[in-house]
């Protein structure tokens, strides 16, 4: 199936989703992908469908949603694989301007290098960039790169885009546990995405079975450490921490509305004073939760922090 859904999304709000390219064939192997292990590593764009099927589905799928009155925000490629991998991309992207959805590439980079691939996606109205690690050791480790693939080339390709891309640009960093959640390595991350000035910066953590074993979610401290590290640096900063509730909406529930906020963005205690005065609430509202075991407290630079507790394997 080439398209899918409409699912809800928390970056893109309702996406119809494109599958432009057969399962599991990418640049990268990444430690955490949750699809397991790439089946076909390739660096070389090649035609998978006709650009005219693509369209004809994503047609198909946006008539039937508008039949059932159910509305869609973006029309994203985000195949299970790489998508700038179809040198068709562009193309399919031209062809669905007409039904007048905004599209979005969620791509993770490695190709970005190209000058085709980056006018491929400029042609896009939202665009997501994987950036995992800035240097070259840590980035073959977590990502494990096609061996063909180089970082400096990468990380410049990356730059070039975000100077001309007049749509909307996100990035979305996975952060592992003991590989690239250290201060030194997200400091560095942090440093190059300011310089890229994206809408907003992801971080991102396994919640999902991954392809290896070994790979574990950092710990809430890091974690809060990296959104620390990377606010100082870039304006929006976001956990997607695999919350599928009813984040942002107002529930007029306080503890559902606390665990919806911080499974977002860890929240500093002032913060939380500030929130339950306005709810009418009272401090044991937090204890309950931090009791529960579903609201975690950590320190971060002389500041206490709230988060919500995230859901893996090992806590
Ligand atoms: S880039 Fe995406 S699809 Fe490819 S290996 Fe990494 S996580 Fe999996």
């Amino acid at each position: 199936m080439i398209a899918f859904g409409p699912v809800p999304s928390r970056r893109l709000g309702r996406s119809l989703g494109i599958n432009n390219i057969p399962p599991k064939i990418c640049s990268l192997a990444c430690v955490y992908c949750q699809l397991g292990r790439t089946l076909k590593m390739q660096v070389q764009r090649q035609a998978f469908y006709e650009p005219e099927e693509v369209f004809e589905e994503v047609q198909n799928k946006v008539e039937k949603a508008a039949e059932s009155g159910e509305s869609i925000d973006y029309l994203t490629f985000v195949p299970d694989g790489e998508p700038t991998l179809d040198v068709n991309l562009g193309r399919e992207i031209d062809l669905l301007e007409p039904l007048g959805i905004k599209r979005a590439v969620i791509s993770n980079s490695s190709l970005v290098w190209r000058q085709d691939v980056r006018d491929d996606l400029m042609k896009a109205d939202w665009v997501s960039l994987k950036v995992d690690a800035v240097e070259e050791g840590v980035w073959r480790q977590v990502d494990r790169p096609h061996g063909s693939l180089e970082l400096t080339a990468v990380l410049d390709g990356i730059t070039e885009f975000a100077e001309s891309f007049s749509g909307e640009l996100v990035t979305e960093t996975m952060l592992v546990r003991g590989v690239n959640d250290g201060a030194d390595c997200v400091g560095e991350i942090a440093d190059f995405l300011a310089r890229l000035k994206p809408a907003r910066a992801y971080l991102a953590i396994p919640t999902r079975p991954p392809a290896e074993v070994w790979v574990r979610p950092p710990r809430e401290e890091a974690i809060n450490r990296a959104y620390q590290m990377l606010s100082d640096k870039v304006d929006d900063v976001e956990y997607l921490i695999g919350y599928e509730g009813n984040a942002f909406a107002f529930t007029g529930n306080v503890e559902e509305d606390l665990l919806s906020i911080t499974a977002v963005h860890p929240m500093r205690e002032d913060a939380v004073h500030e929130f339950l005065e306005r709810a009418d609430a009272g401090w044991p509202t937090v204890r309950w939760l931090v009791a529960r075991d579903q609201l975690v407290k950590m320190e971060y630079d002389g500041h206490r922090f709230y988060m919500r507790k995230l859901r893996s394997r090992d806590g």
